[in-house]
């Protein structure tokens, strides 16, 4: 296992504050030890008798990931903004994921995050465990069906080459989207006429208990930038915030899922792998044109109302420029917030809040956010 922590200068770390003399002695203990091997496979059922109460206990479980106390999340998350997790992982595989979600006591919240690119991380952080799968699961790999297997970290660039060095065409839309296939199944992400779960035939999911299921499609309701569990209608945070509307406590994205994403069968036409690769180029060249890559941001902040653009309407109130400290409305695309300088989450925030009120005002259209924002707000500033 790889522990990492933020340190001060004398090399201790910073992290512990508010720990007892004996989580403190775990950690320590933790980091001598250094790595341990994991068993091949874990049956969760076995090592929920051994589970401890303490969330630190996992640390001397057998983990082969990164673990961290009180990680920035503005390292992982492409505002490059945002409050720390109380505790962060990333798994080397299905194994040792199921071993750390294990190890977990049942209540624990859990965040699941691939990219960061479509999630504002409140400066007050998140409790709980933030789940690291990109640069974790990363198979990808033809099966001799044909359909292309890849697991949750793998990202939407590499899954639009891998389909076109293997003759598939229709995939190349992922190379425009800076998440993983995790995130992307998540949000049902799309452009350019293509959509995520257009492609899934079957998708791998991980319960919080570590048992690995199999879906189909029909279990879900999918839509425009959104996938809910059929089961789960009426009980996600997010649709309740929606039939609220805007609201500082009901703009939550899912904080404790049940299960999540970790895999996906898909299906894609036999095509030219030449011209996919062509497109691939075009696409990302049109994205340079009209997008601002080069400051942090999290691509569309709104959801398009139906029949118009999200951008349109921000446009039309005057809003392109608006600043909020270090957080900006983009001069080049209207639905894009970028981070000038030090923006802090809750700049973010505050200009996302200052552009759905004016738009109403003045349009009477009700922007709804694209991107999730969580956790809690910061105590002091
Ligand atoms: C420059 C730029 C351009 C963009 N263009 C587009 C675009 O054209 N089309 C588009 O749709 N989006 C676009 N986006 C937004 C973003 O890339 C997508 O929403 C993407 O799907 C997010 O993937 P991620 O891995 O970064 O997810 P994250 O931002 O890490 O997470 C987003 C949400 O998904 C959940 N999640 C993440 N992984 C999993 C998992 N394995 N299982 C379950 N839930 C999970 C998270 O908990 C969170 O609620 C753009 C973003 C940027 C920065």
């Amino acid at each position: 296992m790889n522990v990492t922590e933020n340190r001060d200068r004398k090399g201790l770390p910073r992290t512990t504050k508010g720990l007892s003399p004996e989580l403190l002695r775990e950690r320590q203990k933790t980091e001598a030890v250094g790595s341990i091997a994991a068993p091949a496979s874990i049956d969760c059922r076995v090592a929920a008798t051994t589970r401890l109460s303490s969330v630190l206990r996992p640390l001397s479980s057998g983990l082969r990931g990164k673990l961290s106390f009180d990680e920035p999340m503005s390292r992982h998350t492409s505002w490059r903004a945002g409050g720390m997790a109380a505790r962060f992982y990333q798994p080397v595989d299905l194994d040792d994921l199921r071993v750390f979600l294990c190890s977990l006591p049942p209540d624990e919240p859990l965040l699941v995050v691939g990219l960061g690119s479509n999630l504002l991380v409140r400066d007050g952080g998140v409790g709980g465990s933030v789940l690291l799968l990109h640069g974790a699961l990363k198979e990808l790999a033809v099966q001799e069906d044909g359909l292309i297997y890849a697991q949750a970290g793998v990202p939407g660039a590499k899954l639009a080459r891998f389909a076109a060095l293997h003759g598939r065409s229709g995939a190349e839309f992922f190379a425009g989207i800076p998440g993983t296939l995790g995130g992307m199944l998540a949000m049902n992400a799309g452009c350019y006429g293509g959509e995520t779960w257009q492609h899934v035939v079957k998708v791998q999911v991980m319960t919080r208990s570590g048992e690995l299921i199999e879906r189909t499609p029909q279990e879900y309701e999918i839509g425009y930038r959104s996938v809910a569990r059929i089961q789960d209608r009426g009980l996600r945070i997010e649709d309740r915030g929606e039939l609220a509307g805007f609201s500082h406590s009901s703009f939550l994205a899912p904080h404790s899922s049940e299960e999540f994403f970790v895999g996906a069968w898909l299906s894609f036409e036999q095509g030219n792998g030449e011209t996919a690769r062509r497109q691939i180029k075009e696409l990302l060249a049109k994205r340079i044109v009209s997008q601002p890559l080069s400051l942090p941001n999290a691509g569309s902040v709104f959801r398009n109302p139906p029949g118009d653009h999200a951008a349109r309407l921000i446009e039309m109130c005057g809003l392109k420029g608006r600043r909020i400290g270090g957080a900006q409305v983009s001069d080049k695309h209207a639905n894009f917030i970028v981070n000038v300088g030090n923006a802090t989450a809750a700049n973010i925030e505050n200009l996302i809040i200052l552009v759905r009120e004016t738009v109403e005002k003045q349009t009477g259209v009700l922007l709804h956010p694209e991107v999730k924002i969580i956790g809690e707000y910061a105590k002091h500033g």
